[in-house]
């Protein structure tokens, strides 16, 4: 049984994340989709959000599992076995730090290599930061987020910002 784990901080999920998983899904026999939380970004979202955003975006997809981590990406790994991680290019810009994971992850856990996937030309300039944008200012984010997810996005986004300004 082969094993793919997709990592990520998926704040939120958007079509181009939902791209990559398919695919990986295409490719393994189980793909883990998982919520990392340890980075120094601070996220819009929590991680119970982030996760129901994906559980629920990819229920369709039988061989996907949805899990939550904090912790080192290698130990992770380490822990389910994984076979591989998949991670998603997009602009040159991508791979310098997409590089550098994949090196550091190799030192401290060869057994689990990392793949890149080209990024859909379609989802190539898409990010989580260009959704909350969108969002925030109560446009339409549907063209760039599953359907299932899309309104659950926008009302917590657009009511924080008018919870900004009336604060
Ligand atoms: P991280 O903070 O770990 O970079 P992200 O949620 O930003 O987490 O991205 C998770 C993975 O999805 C990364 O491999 C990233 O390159 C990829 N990714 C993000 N957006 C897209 C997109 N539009 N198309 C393809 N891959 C993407």
């Amino acid at each position: 049984m082969s094993l793919a784990i997709c990592p990520g901080s998926f704040d939120p999920l958007t079509l181009g994340h939902l791209d990559i998983i398919s695919r990986a899904a295409r490719m393994f026999d189980s793909v883990v989709v998982v919520v990392m939380f340890n980075s120094g970004k601070s996220p819009a979202f929590t991680v119970e959000e982030r996760y129901a955003f994906i559980r629920k975006s990819v229920a369709g997809i039988p061989n996907v599992e949805v899990d939550t981590y904090e912790g080192l990406l290698a130990d992770y790994c380490a822990l389910r076995g994984a076979d591989a991680v998949v991670r998603g290019l997009r602009v040159m810009s991508d791979f310098e730090y997409e590089f550098q994971m994949a090196l550091t992850n190799n030192s401290l856990h060869p057994q689990t290599e990392t793949i890149f996937l080209p990024a859909n030309r379609e989802y190539m300039f898409l990010s989580s930061s260009v959704v909350r944008e969108i969002a925030r200012f109560g446009r339409d984010i549907s063209p760039f987020v599953p359907p299932e997810i899309a309104l659950d996005i926008q009302a917590r986004l657009c009511g924080k910002e008018k919870q900004h300004e009336r604060g």
